[in-house]
């Protein structure tokens, strides 16, 4: 099986979203409270918010793929200072508790491999995110929701030295 790791939005960008209170587009973020357990998940610590919690919602620049399939997303993240995920062959919480979520995996020139796109459950995302992992063709992929098509995390391979 692949190693594998869910890389969260860079700290410096979740820093200057809380500080600047304008997304990566000169829009300013809306401010929101969490009104459920699973619908507001942060794209830093990659956990849900808990129902309550202030959330800050805006347009964020993803880092890749560039090109042809670039698009920017709407994330939500946590108001408060969080602590970025970092763990190894962990799936990220807010991919686990996503009711649709769609898979998409690139190669190293950003270009979308369609046959290893795949939508599913996020608690039964494993398999298909295992096998766009261990595809040659794989440079990294990113998991969105699939209704909205928000950018959750980024999954990359991690390479032992
Ligand atoms: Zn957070």
């Amino acid at each position: 099986m692949a190693r594998y790791r869910c890389v969260p939005i860079d700290e410096a960008v979740a820093e200057r979203f809380r500080r600047d209170a304008r997304d990566d587009f000169g829009n300013p973020l809306r401010r929101v409270e969490a009104s459920s357990a699973n619908g507001f998940p942060c794209r830093r610590c990659l956990h849900c918010a808990e129902p309550g919690e202030a959330m800050l919602l805006g347009s964020y620049d993803l880092g890749r793929p560039r090109g042809i399939y670039w698009a920017p997303s709407p994330i939500f993240l946590h108001a408060r200072s969080c602590r970025g995920f970092a763990a190894e062959d962990v799936l990220a919480p807010i991919i686990r508790a996503n009711t649709l979520v769609s898979v998409r995996a690139y190669d190293a020139g950003d270009l979308c491999l369609y046959d290893l796109g795949h939508v599913c459950a996020g608690a039964e995302v494993d398999a298909p995110l295992m096998r766009a992992l261990a595809d040659p063709r794989t440079a990294f992929v990113n998991v969105h929701t699939a209704r909205p098509g928000c950018l959750l995390a980024r999954v990359e391979r991690v390479v032992s030295a």
